[in-house]
């Protein structure tokens, strides 16, 4: 099979989806979509890496599709959007073949599908491991996208689930509809990709405010305290809202004043120690 016939085959499984969304789907230069009034369009991209982020030998090609665009829609979550389109870039390796890149967009598609999310377009090419990088674009009413920034002191600090990191947790599940529940509430919000620990460290440094989380926290059946400060890979929503506004989720704290970044459990300091990229690659 060439790459021309793959492309047909994945524009066949992708297309009832992409009718729905898209003015122009996969099959030329570009995709276009056409923005509606009053909407803003919010843009992410995930790398996901043969032996960064998972082992070839262990995973299904079609549960790393799903995950690969997982990833990417929990961002969307975390700003309140409603995911639209997502393009989709895709390098096999020697171990990886057609029937592997089916079965990989298999996956991706059936939670596209699920999320309403239409398959624009993106790229083949190979590279010595599978590197794929899914972009996804989503949508929020004008001005209502949840920011990092917005977090105010007396406000409660909320996770949409109890909290382990990739260890314990069998599958991602992007909190797409606790997002779009918080959108007009929460005063700011991400997704817990890299740790609770780091995640929460970087929302109180973009809103130059520190945090005190009360103890014990919501932890996943057989992760430890470590793991759900540090563990990192959990995609649960983490996000603020002032006091006497009723959010879904599990209350772990509440924003305080302080040194911008500071965190603390139960009155003791937490170090950021979740997971870290550009450290993980020196070593
Ligand atoms: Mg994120």
């Amino acid at each position: 099979m060439n790459e021309d016939e793959l492309v047909a085959r994945i524009r066949r499984m992708a297309e009832p989806g992409a009718r729905r969304r898209l003015v122009l789907g996969i099959g030329d230069d570009c995709a276009i979509y056409r923005p509606r009034a009053g909407e803003e369009l919010v843009f992410t991209t995930d790398l996901f890496i043969e032996d960064v982020h998972y082992r070839l030998k262990n995973e299904q090609a079609g549960v790393l599709g799903r995950r690969a665009l997982a990833r990417s829609l929990s961002d969307i979550a975390a700003m309140g959007a409603t995911p639209r389109f997502c393009l989709v870039s895709l390098a096999l390796s020697k171990r990886t073949d057609h029937k592997w890149a089916e079965a990989f967009y298999r996956g991706l598609l059936a939670l596209a599908r699920e999320s309403g999310t239409a398959l624009a377009g993106g790229d083949f090419s190979h590279a010595a491991r599978v590197v794929c990088d899914v972009m996804v674009c989503g949508s929020v009413a004008r001005g209502k996208a949840l920011r990092r920034d917005g977090a105010r002191v007396g406000d409660a600090i909320y996770v949409s689930g109890p909290l382990g990191g990739w260890r314990h947790r069998a599958e991602i599940v992007p909190r797409l509809d606790i997002g779009r529940r918080i959108a007009s509430k929460a005063t700011a919000a991400m997704d817990i990709s890299d740790g609770l620990s780091t995640d929460l460290w970087r929302l109180c440094i973009a809103s130059g405010v520190a945090a005190s989380l009360d103890g014990p926290l919501p932890v996943l059946a057989g992760a430890t305290l470590d793991d759900a400060l540090n563990g990192g890979e959990d995609y649960e929503l983490l996000y603020t809202a002032p006091q006497k506004v009723r959010v879904p989720g599990m209350r772990i704290g509440s924003i305080v004043e302080g040194r911008a970044g500071d965190v603390f459990l139960m009155g003791l300091k937490v170090k950021a120690r979740g997971y870290d990229h550009l450290s993980s690659s020196r070593r």
